[in-house]
């Protein structure tokens, strides 16, 4: 009896002279040997080739842990003319990453044991990096949520939203929802923007105000959100993660119940650390219409200094792709939400580069801190016995972003015409090669994480 054929094995390498971030920080060792079990064997100084070994000059190049993107959208199943894992994995292996945590947030959602199964097998052979699949935590979900526990980094749920999506705006309902994923053993992650704060303030809006995307989605609706997010979880015994917090407030919120001893996180993404509000409003064809909306100068200051002392746990990009046409559209018509997972170690990069945020902590956050958070043990770690899923970038050379190049579907980009730096030159997952030079090398090799 023979199972189907297993996977050639990578082959073993050892890589010399690089710069070693080990996802928390850089360390002093210039080398690092990966096996032929794709793991890494050890890191050191002036290690010496084994035979059959192929060495890898990195001449003082960064070598890095494959980044974590702990929230993006693929789109596959449902809306593949939208993205899919194809291209948006080929996107995430551009961006340095190398793990995703996905969230389906287009039929059909992940609410029972079966759509789940097709979900993570039917990415097989086609995802080049490796995923995990948040189940939707909806109330079609309950009958079969302990069932899919086992196979899901955690639960997704939109807070305060009535969209059908996925959203939930009635309280004994959320209350009800997150007692089941304390039960099933899921940590529930949020979206947290509450709808009744957001009519109140749209009511009040007119002319060129009601156009104001934060003015339609303004700061409170967030903080509201998390609070009776940080209640509700306390109440069930939930623990919480509340994505892409946009403002300071939102932010200190969460870092305050966590310091009290509530199992509570947040992360934020790239944006809200890159730009503001009134870059939002000058944009073109409302490429940063995003939810949350991009906040002020002050919000962005405020989650740059939790970032930087922990209180934020780690950044994902929400990558969220529609085409430009629909983009385009008036204000009120057009999605929110634009590719970026393409551009993840650029971007970081960049918040480096323009604000008070040290490098450290910038990679830190897309490695070993949301591979912690999302307790991913053998991700986000230059270590023996971790996962080979390593990154080769030269900080020192920059490139234009040009969109149409970008490999995720939609072929534009809020970020076209940065100039940025480290992009990934090689990206190796569990051994083997599978970027180089900005195209995919070899089969997809993505693997489910769960
Ligand atoms: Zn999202």
């Amino acid at each position: 009896m023979s199972g189907p054929a297993a996977a050639p094995a990578p082959p073993r390498r050892l890589f010399r002279d690089g710069r070693l971030f080990d996802g928390r920080r850089f360390v002093a060792a210039t080398d690092l040997r990966t096996g032929a079990d794709g793991r890494i064997r050890e890191l050191g100084t002036g290690l010496r080739p084994e035979p059959g070994e192929e060495q890898v000059e990195l001449h003082g190049r960064w070598l890095l842990p494959g980044l974590v993107d702990c929230h993006v959208h693929f789109r596959e199943p449902g809306l593949e003319r939208k993205e899919g894992y194809a291209t948006g994995s080929l996107g995430a292996l551009h961006g340095g990453v190398t793990s995703v945590l996905e969230i389906q947030n287009n039929p059909p959602l992940l609410v029972t044991r079966a759509l789940q199964e097709q979900k993570l097998s039917g990415r097989a052979g086609i995802s080049r990096v490796d995923y995990g699949c948040y189940v939707n935590l909806v109330a079609e979900a309950l009958p079969e949520l302990a069932a899919m526990a086992a196979r899901a980094p955690a639960a997704k749920c939109f807070l305060g939203c009535s969209t059908g999506m996925g959203g939930v705006d009635d309280p004994a309902l959320l209350r009800r929802l997150f007692a089941a994923a304390a039960a099933a053993r899921l940590r529930v992650v949020a979206h947290c923007e509450d709808d009744a704060v957001m009519a109140r303030a749209q009511a009040g809006l007119s002319g060129a105000q009601a156009l104001r995307h934060e003015r339609n989605r303004p700061p409170e609706a967030e903080i509201e959100s998390i609070r009776g997010a940080l209640a509700a979880a306390a109440q069930a015994g939930a623990g919480l993660h509340v994505f892409h917090v946009s403002t300071a407030e939102g932010a200190r919120l969460v870092a305050a119940a966590a310091a009290a001893g509530q199992a509570a996180s947040a992360s934020t993404a790239p944006h809200y650390l890159l730009l503001t509000a009134e870059d939002a409003a000058a944009a073109p064809q409302n490429r940063l219409k995003v939810n949350p909306a991009i906040k002020s100068a002050e919000d962005r200051a405020g989650l740059l200094e939790l970032l930087e002392h922990g209180r934020i746990a780690c950044v994902g990009t929400d990558h969220a792709p529609h085409p430009l046409s629909e983009k385009a559209r008036d204000y009120r018509q057009a999605p929110s939400g634009f590719p970026s997972v393409d551009l993840l170690l650029p971007l970081m990069l960049a918040v480096v580069d323009r604000f008070r945020l040290s490098l450290e902590r910038a990679l830190a956050a897309v490695t070993g801190d949301a591979a912690a958070e999302f307790r991913l043990a053998h991700k986000g770690r230059l270590a023996a016995g971790a996962d080979a899923d390593l990154v080769v970038a030269d900080p020192g050379a920059t490139r234009v972003v040009d969109e149409a190049r970008l490999p995720s579907r939609s072929k534009w980009s809020p970020y076209h015409g940065w100039t940025l730096r480290a992009f990934p030159e090689r990206v190796f997952l569990r051994g083997h090669e599978v970027f180089r030079d900005g195209a995919a090398v070899g089969p997809p090799r993505g693997r489910a994480l769960h």
